[in-house]
């Protein structure tokens, strides 16, 4: 790799936003495999945990109570409703990943996403589209761990969700997760070199031209 590209530069928050099935946790799992320079910002929720998920892993799956606690005691970077459950991203998993070094994967919806920009207006935003509605919810049932009531809950859902498309600064549409993966990695890489992130041009221009 070319010293250019090794300089120093802040950390990126990087957003993937999609209706629920339309592939984003596969393409964030292959992604989270693939680069070793970014890592997933685990929430915490309310809803209970999945047959195959791990706490701590996948989400640390937390009480009313306890999230009640979080949100009064500012734990929270943002946090929003999403299925009559609360789900939120704790300011110690970014900050967590910033410290050593890495950029931050987070799984979050519209609503999370819209708070996150205020925090910090230089988050990266990636939507991801699924190539149909009817794949979309081929992809549901194919999870086989919802109800009927849930995937017609999810159905309902995810036109709202895909309402917000404009405001992310990428739009992916799924049709193959590989293909997919290539373009957010894509995205990623890019947004790594931007010139503003990377504090340590400064230097190295001087030493380049005095
Ligand atoms: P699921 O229950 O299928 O894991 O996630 C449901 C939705 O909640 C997904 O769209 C996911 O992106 C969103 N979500 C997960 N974690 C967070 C979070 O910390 N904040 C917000 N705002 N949404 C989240």
């Amino acid at each position: 790799m070319a010293q250019g590209s090794q300089l120093k530069r802040r950390g990126l928050l990087f957003v993937l936003s999609s209706p629920s099935g339309a592939g984003k946790s596969t393409i964030a799992r292959l992604l989270l495999g693939a680069d070793d320079g970014i890592a997933l910002s685990v929430s915490a929720t309310t809803r209970p945990m999945r047959p195959g998920e791990v706490a701590g892993r996948d989400y640390h799956f937390v009480d009313d109570q306890e999230f009640d606690r979080l949100v009064e005691a500012g734990e929270f970077l943002e946090w929003a409703h999403v299925f009559g459950r609360r789900y939120g991203t704790l300011r110690s998993e970014v900050r967590k990943s910033i410290e050593s070094g890495r950029d931050v994967l987070l799984d979050i919806d519209w609503q999370g996403t819209q708070q996150l920009k205020q925090v910090d207006p230089d988050i990266v935003r990636v939507f991801i589209l699924p190539p149909s509605m009817a794949e979309l919810e081929r992809r549901l049932r194919a999870r086989g761990t919802d109800s009927d009531e849930v995937i017609a809950g999810r159905m309902a859902r995810a036109a709202a969700e895909i309402s917000h498309w404009a405001e992310y600064d990428y739009v992916l549409i799924n049709d193959d997760a590989a293909a997919c993966l290539t373009n957010v990695q894509a995205v990623l890489d890019a947004e790594r070199l931007k010139a503003s992130r990377r504090t340590g041009l400064h230097d190295f221009v001087r030493g380049l031209i005095g």
